[in-house]
């Protein structure tokens, strides 16, 4: 029963997520392609908010991380060098009868095809031995199809960093500790891919790079474990909802000192939603050992050459932006009728205010026009003239708006209008210009 009710939900915000034009399914009109999924008009004005959020926090308030913005095609022998084309391979079997594939490690979560209540574990599907498989894409770089030419495409974007540790530290002349930010694209072959956008094989990634002194590695640590927990805090995603994973030894990545997960309770269970790694000297050292470059870094400090020990922090966009809209989905009951509210902060919603006129006369749209033209110099806003105006209120919640400017009789003599907060619904009279400052304060912090 209460698993029931946790596929419905994920069901209502998928829906609601195409019907209000957040996220479609790629190539619909073609019956779609598995997995991919395409950004409507809000979005990508959330997604861009995200990363533009993630930037700000992660680069633009401090002064020790640069960013970097590296190409997705990368030399081949960067992912020999980092062990993708040897190692990153996810155990799979396939089941004899249906003849689908399923992650070896992840079968308790998967559905059987020909009884989709059961996994293929609950169903006793009969599983062939379990092979490797590489979840790197291939493709080839040049008119000639022959394996001299084989590329990939990067699935992940923290090896762009390590190769481009040199350029930006004599670019820059950051001292360490430093940090390196980027966000970008990854892709991985995922064996089973799914849960909407949680898991999918073309997705974005936002990661950091700490190049630190070996002996100050915890130190640094826990410093960023508690600087990425405290960005969900600040996004105002529910804290009962996120836990810490520490990884055993079974699952620390080799070359690995520690690794922390942070989870998230979706409908579908606690999943990984960020990594925080420490990765020791092993990214660079490689890359040093490969390319002979000298990765070594003089330390003033400890008057000691070495090479840069990584804290690394990992989180997916499209899986944080699935965190927020899973977090922000709420069912009302208001006067009878079933309402939903998708309580997005404003630090990233998609549209930040509406500009409603009460009535389509007295000069009220006239108003209202100007009003939306001042503020849409600084803020993202929405203009809707039609229809009663509890009824564009509640599109507006749906979007996850949170505020909404009405243009009524009153503010023709006194140039105030409302501001309705979309969670506690109060209504505040305020003039342009006071608006203007309120907004900045709730989206800027
Ligand atoms: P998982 O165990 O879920 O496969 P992972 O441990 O391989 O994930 P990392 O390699 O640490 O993940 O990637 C860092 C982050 O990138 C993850 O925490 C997740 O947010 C995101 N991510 C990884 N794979 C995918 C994917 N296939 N689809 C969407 N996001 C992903």
């Amino acid at each position: 029963m209460a698993k029931q009710k946790k596929n419905d939900t994920m069901e209502k915000i998928v829906s609601l997520c195409k019907r209000r034009g957040f996220i479609f399914p790629s190539s619909e009109i073609y019956g779609g392609l598995i997995s991919c999924w395409d950004y409507g008009p809000l979005g990508s004005e959330l997604k861009r908010n995200l990363k533009n959020h993630w930037w700000s926090e992660m680069t633009i308030r401090r002064r020790d991380i640069e960013g970097l913005d590296a190409a997705i095609l990368m030399h081949p022998k960067v992912w020999e060098t980092s062990g993708h084309v040897e190692l990153f391979n996810d155990p799979m079997v396939d089941c004899k009868t249906c003849k689908s594939r399923f992650r070896a490690d992840k079968l308790e979560e998967s559905k059987c095809p020909n009884k989709p209540s059961k996994s293929p574990i609950e169903h006793n599907c009969d599983l062939t031995e379990v092979k490797q498989f590489n979840l790197m894409f291939k493709t080839f770089m040049g008119p000639v199809e022959d394996t001299s030419n084989v590329i990939y495409m990067r699935p992940e974007t923290a090896q762009g960093i390590y190769v481009n540790f040199l350029n930006v530290k004599n670019s820059s002349r950051q001292k360490i500790p430093f940090g390196i930010a980027q966000i970008g694209k990854a892709f991985r072959n995922e064996i089973t891919p799914g849960n909407f956008i949680f898991r999918t094989r073309e997705f974005e990634q936002m990661e950091m790079q700490f190049f630190i002194h070996p002996s100050e590695d915890d130190k640094w640590f826990e410093y960023w474990r508690e600087q990425r927990f405290a960005f969900y805090k600040g996004l105002g995603i529910n804290m009962d909802k996120l836990r810490w994973h520490e990884h055993g030894p079974d699952e620390l990545a080799h070359y690995a000192k520690a690794a922390y997960d942070i989870e998230y309770e979706y409908p579908f269970g606690w999943q990984e939603l960020e990594g925080v790694h420490n990765r020791t000297d092993f990214d660079l050292g490689r890359h040093m050992e490969a390319t002979k470059k000298d990765m070594r870094y003089f330390d003033e400090r400890f008057d000691e050459k070495f090479i840069p020990y990584i804290i690394e922090t990992s989180a997916g966009c499209d899986r944080t932006l699935l965190t927020i809209l899973v977090d922000a989905y709420d069912e009302v009951e208001i006067k009878g009728e079933q309402r939903v509210f998708m309580r997005i902060s404003p630090k990233v919603a998609p549209i930040k205010a509406a500009i409603l006129p009460l009535v389509k006369k007295d000069g009220m749209p006239e108003y209202a026009e100007k009003v939306y033209d001042e503020i849409s110099k600084k803020f993202k806003v929405f203009y809707d003239v039609a229809g009663a105006v509890g009824r564009r209120y509640a599109r507006m919640d749906e979007a996850g708006t949170p505020y909404c400017i009405t243009i009524d009789g009153q503010t023709l003599e006194d140039d105030t209008m409302t501001v309705r907060d979309r969670d506690t619904m109060e209504q505040t009279r305020m003039k342009t210009a006071e608006i203007i400052t309120f907004l900045d304060k709730q989206v800027n912090g």
